[in-house]
């Protein structure tokens, strides 16, 4: 028996071992990493044809950022060209496939963070935006302000030229019975129907860093909930002299832990590399009660995405061009 528990202890060390040594990739000269959220994602209660679609859909979002930073375009314009293709695809809980409040209606969260200068935009609770990604860049670069909440958010999208949406483009069957199952179920709440989240972090050609993420938040939230997806440093955050960050996960706990600004943190004074970093902070919000999942890309190209849930969409591009995207642990 005891020799059995050391097979097996021995067996789980290996494995995670060849994860880490899959995941630690060469560095990239120029290239992004992105998610599509953390949860409970299992093979066993996934389609082929779902996960093609999913597999797909990261290759996409992967193309439309690469070929921007190839032909020498900005980390930032890779950012915001990756997440509007995740933005765009129902499968995803962000822009069109945003989950329901518990009340019944969409309410987006996104920001923005350019590593160069520091600069940052968000936009939180926005009703009425198909893209909140590039409404957060329009916060940053066209007003005074990092954060718009709501209608004032709206107003100043509408302001920027952008054509507002019904509220009922957001509406997809799926997140509506999530919705009814999880108003339904009396068992605590769990990150079966969180995952989804979207984010990118980029490092183009001029050595400059930028990171995104945008969400519908998590179903059945109290109408109002931000969660740390537009809060830069918990859900955000990119310096060009430590790494990009995006995250997915139980915002509350994110908020909390910081855990974003703690990845760049931990690489400024502790020198951690980035894979220490992202760990140690992800840790943070896991102790506090959080599950999620990071993606971090450092300056000089290396890069970590872990994720304490069973699954996270995630992929990345280095400069060679060859995309690959993951699933399961
Ligand atoms: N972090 C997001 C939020 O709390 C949800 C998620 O990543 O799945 O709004």
């Amino acid at each position: 028996m005891h020799r059995f528990h050391h097979i097996i202890w021995l067996g789980s060390l290996l494995l995670a071992s060849s994860i880490a040594a899959q995941e630690k990739d060469e560095p990239m000269k120029f290239g992004m990493v992105i998610h599509g959220g953390a949860g409970t994602i299992e093979r066993s209660t996934m389609t082929p044809e779902k996960e093609q679609a999913y597999r797909t859909a990261l290759e996409q979002s992967l193309k439309a950022g690469y070929a921007i930073l190839e032909r020498g375009g900005s980390s930032l314009d890779a950012v915001e060209a990756a997440i509007h293709v995740l933005e765009d695809n129902p499968l995803f809980n962000a822009g069109k496939g945003a989950v329901f409040t518990h009340e019944g209606t969409n309410e987006l969260d996104s920001s923005i963070m350019d590593g160069k200068t520091l600069a940052a935009g968000a936009v939180a609770g926005v009703k009425h935006i198909r893209n909140p990604i590039s409404v957060a860049r329009m916060v940053m670069e066209k007003s005074p302000h990092v954060m718009l909440t709501g209608e004032g958010a709206e107003a100043f999208a509408k302001e920027m030229g952008v054509t507002l949406v019904d509220a009922k483009y957001f509406y997809t069957e799926e997140r509506w019975q999530e919705l009814q199952k999880e108003k339904k179920s009396t068992a605590p709440k769990s990150d079966q129907d969180r995952h989804g989240t979207v984010g990118a972090v980029a490092l183009d050609k001029a050595g400059n860093l930028a990171a995104g993420t945008s969400t519908g938040g998590t179903t059945n939230k109290q109408f109002g909930r931000v969660g740390d997806s537009p809060i830069i440093g918990a859900g955000t955050y990119a310096n060009n002299e430590t790494c990009a960050v995006s995250c997915t996960g139980d915002g509350e706990y994110f908020i909390r832990a910081a855990v974003a600004h703690t990845v760049s943190d931990l690489m400024q004074y502790k020198g951690m590399p980035v894979p220490e970093a992202a760990e140690t902070a992800l840790e943070n919000a896991r102790k506090l009660g959080g599950t999620g999942g990071l993606i971090a890309l450092d300056k000089d190209g290396n890069f970590a995405m872990p994720f304490n849930t069973s699954g996270m969409y995630r992929g990345k591009v280095g400069a060679d061009g060859k995309a690959s995207v993951e699933i399961y642990r």
